[in-house]
């Protein structure tokens, strides 16, 4: 069974680049198209062919492969994609959204002649690179032979969570991830900012949990980039990780449920965004604990905190 596909990424920031590069390896043939063409140049280097459009990017393509920033992206892209897709093309549509936008991205499909699988990943810039991702995909049966050799070169594992994607049943389950990753990043810089402002040294803190049930590996991934002053690149952005808070905020209050700790969560990021840190890593929350006022970005880094290896 041929299992080569030409692929049209729309959207190669720090995900979309990194999926690209994964299906090139993979051996498919991979058109790339994105709104700021500076972040295709390294992917033509690798083989992929850069289009000047959404159009001509998805002409010719078996799978049309959406990572763009959210659901109105999206739309627009698609849209603009419409005259060259040809009916019937699958469409993986990667990009975080809400739990409403998966029914309205359904629709988009059948009005522009493409097969939609939600496909939401969980993981960052470093398991994209590594064609390492957990992808959560919801389609029809008969679409997953044909996006299959597409998912299995930008992830390790491929959960289905149901034939329907306008359901939404992908995009609940990734929300409910974010909603953990999310937590977990603004705790670490909470963790950060209360140990210096005690006194404690952090390495203390993680030698004490260390190989415990207290232990997790995000939380010394996310501390050491504070303590490194690594927020650049980000692996996942501030202004990214605010809109997936947003959307977990939104499916909440449909649902009449209270989340203090999501709220809060956004707050801290939206603290930071207004910091200038809005390209930084979501790390970065932890200047929402020490630096209290908008405009107040202090490139100097974390202040008097000791540096140190808290990553295994
Ligand atoms: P990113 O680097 O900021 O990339 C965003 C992409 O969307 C860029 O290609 C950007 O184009 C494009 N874009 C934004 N608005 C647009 C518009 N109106 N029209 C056309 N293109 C537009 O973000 P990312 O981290 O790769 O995230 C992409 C998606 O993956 C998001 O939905 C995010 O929630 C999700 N995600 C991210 C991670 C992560 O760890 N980073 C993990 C899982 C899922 P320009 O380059 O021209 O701005």
């Amino acid at each position: 069974m041929d299992t080569k596909r030409t692929v049209a990424v729309l959207g190669t920031g720090i995900m979309g680049a990194a999926m690209a590069r994964n299906l090139l390896r993979a051996g498919h043939e991979v058109h790339v198209w994105n709104r700021d063409q500076a972040k295709t140049v390294a992917l033509a280097d690798a083989g992929a062919q850069v289009a000047s459009s959404p159009a001509q990017a998805v002409a010719g393509a078996d799978v049309v492969l959406t990572m763009l920033f959210d659901a109105a992206a999206v739309t627009e892209v698609v849209r603009q994609a419409a005259t060259g897709i040809r009916p019937g093309t699958a469409w993986v549509q990667s990009t975080t959204v809400g739990v409403h936008d998966a029914a309205a991205l359904a629709g988009l499909a059948g009005e522009v002649g493409l097969d939609l699988v939600e496909a939401p990943v969980s993981g960052t810039r470093e398991p994209a690179e590594a064609g390492q991702l957990l992808v959560i995909a919801a389609g029809p049966e008969a679409v997953r032979e044909r996006v299959a050799p597409v998912l299995d070169a930008i992830g390790a594992r491929t959960i289905w969570t149901g034939e329907d994607p306008a359901g939404g049943s992908a995009t609940r389950l990734k929300l409910v991830v974010n909603s953990w990753v999310i937590a977990a990043s603004n705790a670490a810089g909470e963790i950060l900012a209360l140990a210096e402002a005690l006194g404690v040294d952090p390495r203390q803190f993680f030698d004490l949990i260390d190989g415990g049930g207290l232990d997790l590996p995000f939380l010394r991934t996310k501390a050491g980039l504070i303590l490194d002053d690594r927020l650049e690149p980000a692996s996942f952005a501030v202004d990214t990780s605010l809109k997936d808070a947003r959307l977990i905020l939104d499916a909440a209050r449909g649902l009449g449920l209270r989340l203090d700790g999501a709220e809060a969560s956004a707050a801290r990021l939206e603290r930071v965004a207004a910091q200038g840190r809005a390209k930084q890593d979501m790390a970065a929350a932890y200047f929402a604990s020490t630096e209290q006022d908008p405009g107040s970005h202090d490139d100097s880094g974390r202040g008097a905190m000791p540096r140190g290896e808290v990553t295994r």
